[in-house]
């Protein structure tokens, strides 16, 4: 590498900071330029699970960050250990992240096969036990979970993590894997979402590759399912995950499933899976107190390599109090707005940012008050939403009524239920997770959803 190429990376790297807040890790200062030529610039990120987290959501940015630095085209790639010139420079051993090498000097020893498996697991590398904040609310699903990680199919068989949205069951789900792969790069492990497995399930049936399924879920050291409760209601597909648990389970490999219930309030779910669910561990991730919540701003700032100043995270924490994924995402909306307006953190820049955005209190918000906004936005009649049909015209925009009357108000399941049309509780739940795995997949929806929820709250009646 050159001086030049140095240079034209480090401004490179500022752009990224400046522009592409969101993306930037404080260990990106750890990249390093192999070379700039003929519009390529290749750099070199040694840990996998860093490479290809720049090479499935950074490359964009990092191209064009590289285009407006030098004012050319250019294209950009991230290189390993294995593709580097010979005279490279040896890395700097980290070992809390990187997958163990067996390279050691001054013989290199001969490279680790590759792990098809691990090679395919899209993991975050955020997402490490190093990086989960221990709380009380949190302290025995941790523990289950690095227990998992140390001595799997051992311990508890299976772990069933179980929390609320945004409170870090796919983060411990994923730092399971990041552990075992630190002590055995071989360990085969599949890690899916529940919708995944119930998708590759119909895809092999209509296709006659049953053998290739159960081979992919069954011939493994480690299964993993996020967000089981999509199994609710999905007979075929709750019949075969039986028969895949029971192989793996009487094989001693581990199970780690994730859930935004404990096994018994999974609506419609098979008596004999709700009672596998419960044969090892069931930990529940409980909502973080105002301690954990204030560690948790502290960790993700310092991973983002932000500078926020103690009474900013005291205000970010008192202000935002369930979700942890709308914690993080107010350290991205402050980081922007001090980038875009040039200027550093402080309280006051982030207080403008959190009027806008802060979570306000429940319970101010009448559910007529969502169902006449609901109604309106979707042009059906309010006593449509309340009433028993079934018609995909009426049905969705129930759902996010009960959605937005689960996040906006304080009723129970049972009382929203009751608003619509006298429906149980597990109906509310199912309206609830499928809005949110709507919003999730279908950015339209989500800007409605939400814009239906800031109206809700900036009309609500002051206190
Ligand atoms: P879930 O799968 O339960 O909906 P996630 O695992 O996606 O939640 O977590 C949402 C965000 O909150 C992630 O960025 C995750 O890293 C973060 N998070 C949640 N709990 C913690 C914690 N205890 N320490 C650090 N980060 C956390
Ligand atoms: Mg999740």
């Amino acid at each position: 590498m050159s001086g030049s190429d140095e240079a034209i990376w480090s401004a490179i790297l500022a752009h990224l900071r400046q522009h592409h807040v969101g993306i930037c890790r404080r260990w990106f200062d750890e990249i390093e330029v192999i070379n700039i030529a003929g519009g390529l610039m290749r750099l070199c990120v040694r840990e996998p699970i860093r490479r290809r987290y720049l090479e499935r959501e950074c490359a964009d940015a990092f191209s064009e960050a590289g285009q407006e630095v030098t004012g050319m085209l250019m294209r950009v790639t991230f290189v390993g250990d294995e593709d580097e010139p010979a005279d490279a420079p040896q890395p700097a051993p980290d070992a809390s992240q990187s997958l163990p090498k067996p390279r050691t000097s001054p013989t290199p020893a001969p490279r680790p096969l590759p792990n098809p498996a691990a090679e395919q697991l899209a993991l975050n590398p955020d997402y490490t036990f190093e990086n989960f904040v221990v709380g009380p609310e949190n302290r025995l699903a941790v523990a289950a979970a690095r227990a998992v990680a140390d001595n799997p199919g051992e311990s508890y068989n299976p772990l069933f993590l179980h929390a609320r949205v945004g409170l870090g069951k796919t983060h411990l789900l994923q730092a399971i894997c990041c552990q075992l792969l630190l002590q055995r790069p071989d360990a085969v492990i599949h890690f899916t979402s529940c919708e995944e497995f119930i998708t590759q399930y119909m895809d092999s049936i209509a296709e006659g590759q049953m053998t290739g399924f159960r081979h992919r879920f069954r011939d493994i050291d480690l299964l993993i399912i996020d967000d089981i409760h999509f199994l609710a209601q999905r007979e075929r597909s709750q019949e075969e995950f039986f028969h895949t648990f029971n192989h793996l389970y009487q094989a001693r490999k581990q199970i780690v499933l994730s859930c935004d219930a404990p096994p018994d309030q999974i609506p419609a779910l098979e008596e004999r899976l709700v009672s596998r669910f419960k044969w090892g561990m069931v930990a529940e991730i409980e909502k973080p107190g105002y301690e954990t919540r204030l560690a948790i701003l502290q960790k993700k700032s310092s991973i983002r390599g932000v500078v926020m100043p103690d009474d900013v995270m005291s205000l970010i924490a008192t202000r935002i109090d369930s979700n942890i994924r709308e914690l993080e995402g107010t350290i991205v909306r402050i980081q922007m707005q001090a980038s875009v307006e040039k200027r550093p953190i402080d309280l006051t820049l982030a207080r403008r940012v959190l009027g806008e955005t802060a979570s306000l209190p429940r319970s101010r918000v009448a559910i007529g008050v969502i169902i006449e906004t609901v109604a309106a936005h979707f042009d059906v009649r309010p006593s449509d939403l309340q009433s028993k049909r079934r018609h995909k015209s009426v049905s969705q925009p129930r759902q996010i009524c009960m959605f937005l009357a689960r996040k906006l108000t304080n009723h129970s399941l049972e009382e929203i239920g009751g608003y619509f049309g006298g429906r149980d509780h597990t109906t509310v739940m199912h309206a609830v997770r499928t809005t949110a795995a709507r919003m999730e997949q279908d950015p339209d929806l989500a800007v409605q959803v939400k814009g239906l929820e800031s109206s809700l709250v900036s009309n609500r009646p002051q206190a």
